[in-house]
């Protein structure tokens, strides 16, 4: 908990600081509720999100016959680990390795999540697999290659402009020989060509399907958390062209923005795996709604 409180330090300033200046003293009115939804459309939470999350914090605080406006902060944290709903853990292929397919706009923390993950998973004593399929960027290779090194997981790799589905095809032949646990596959983030961008990661899905079936188990897309409404426009385009079922937040340790975890949650209708709180290879948390709430509001 206490990672979460610190990596979320500066939504906590600006939601939960904030409003207790603005409750101490006071009695429960509608001033109250007003300046409440204010704070949390300035954290990113979004107009249509924050009408619908005061409200719902109006009736519990109400059904528990709460007085002052000072003991509305356990009742935001349970509306609002309530609306975000139960932690949902990562898929897992208990027949051989797990096949992780991480998409998203470049810029937005792929490859260093790709980084973090393996170490959280070599941490627990598994065996990750890396697969560069993100072969359009020479950088993006270059990127993995040293974030393998500094986690200690082969990278899987061909050359500049090699097909990416070939790429991903090596990794889950190397994973089975190797007995590997996961193989995680960094794919190309470029939606100025939608169907390009949709040609290539279906081609990867059938072929990771082909060589292992139920491949890919998970499909993670990654959202810079600091890029507010834009970030909810380009998951959408993500969600068009592939079957996304997690979602990672990252750089919310860079943000007062941190509520825009619940329009993501609301829009998106996938859950929140993990949130990224640093570019440290231990600054990935697996989501905790409940500790994500508790951390902003108290
Ligand atoms: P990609 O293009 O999507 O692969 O993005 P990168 O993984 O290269 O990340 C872009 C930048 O964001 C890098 O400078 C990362 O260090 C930084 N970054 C990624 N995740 C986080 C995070 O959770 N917190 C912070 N503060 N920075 C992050």
């Amino acid at each position: 908990f206490e990672r979460f409180r610190k990596g979320l330090e500066k939504s906590r300033a600006a939601m939960a600081d904030r409003l207790l200046t603005v409750f101490r003293g006071r009695r429960l009115d509608d001033s109250v509720f007003e300046e409440m939804e204010e704070t949390l459309i300035l954290s990113d939470v979004g107009v249509d999100t924050a009408v619908e999350l005061v409200e719902a914090i109006r009736k519990e605080a109400r059904k528990r016959h709460i007085e002052r406006a000072e003991d509305l902060p356990e009742v935001m944290a349970d509306v609002m680990a309530e609306f975000l709903g139960p932690p949902v853990e990562m898929a897992e292929n208990p027949e051989g390795p797990t096949v992780v397919l991480v998409v998203g706009v470049n810029g937005a923390g792929k490859t260093t999540t790709i980084g973090k993950l393996a170490h959280a998973y070599k941490s627990q004593g598994k065996r990750v697999i890396l697969a560069a399929a993100d072969t359009f960027r020479a950088a993006a290779i270059d990127q993995l290659l040293i974030w393998g090194e500094r986690v200690g997981v082969d990278v899987v790799r061909q050359a500049q402009g090699a097909d990416p589905a070939a790429v991903v095809y090596d990794a889950i032949q190397a994973a089975k020989a190797r007995r590997c646990d996961l193989v995680i596959c960094d794919t190309a983030g470029r939606l100025q060509n939608k169907s390009h961008l949709m040609n290539e990661l279906s081609k990867i899905r059938k072929v990771a399907e082909r060589e292992l079936p139920g491949a890919p188990h998970e499909v993670l897309l990654v959202i810079d958390g600091t890029t507010g409404q834009n970030g909810l426009v380009q998951a959408r385009v993500f969600k068009e062209v592939v079957q996304v079922t997690g979602i990672v937040v990252t750089k919310l340790d860079g943000t007062a923005k941190g509520g825009i975890v619940f329009p993501i949650v609301r829009e998106e209708k996938i859950p929140v795996k993990w949130i990224g709180l640093g570019e440290g290879m231990d600054d990935l948390q697996p989501f905790d709604p409940r500790m994500f709430a508790e951390a902003i509001c108290r």
